[in-house]
């Protein structure tokens, strides 16, 4: 499958890049829902969080440390959220496992 996330990895279309390692790649959201809102995803592709699993171990850890690298750049004094929309349920509309960076405003719990 050829998401728009792949594109976005492949360079075929723009993005605006905040961070990148070997692993994972963080840019910002096209219609954002905070000041703040970067998605960040695997260059490994997987489609959910539940079959980050499934690729391998360095792929896995370095996701997660550029996930956690960005958060850090970003420095969110104030408190963020990240977000993991998965499958139908979840509102996933892109199946390209990304996490969502919210910060900059107050959020509200529960989520709808
Ligand atoms: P989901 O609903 O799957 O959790 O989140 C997908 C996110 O991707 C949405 O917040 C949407 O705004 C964002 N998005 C969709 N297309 C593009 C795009 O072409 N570029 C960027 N930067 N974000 C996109």
């Amino acid at each position: 499958m050829n998401t728009i996330f792949d594109k976005i990895l492949n360079k075929e279309i723009p993005a605006d890049i905040v961070y990148e390692n070997q692993y994972a790649l963080a840019f910002k959201d096209i219609n954002p829902q905070a000041p703040v809102h970067i998605l960040v995803i695997p260059k490994t592709r997987c489609k959910t969080l539940s079959e980050l699993s499934l690729i391998d171990d360095d792929s896995q850890l370095g996701y997660l440390q550029g996930l956690a690298a960005t958060i850090s750049l970003l420095g969110l004094t104030s408190g963020y959220r990240v977000v993991f929309n998965a499958g139908t349920h979840g509102q996933q509309t892109v199946d390209y496992l990304h996490a969502h960076i919210l910060g900059e405003r107050q959020l509200k719990w529960p989520p709808g």
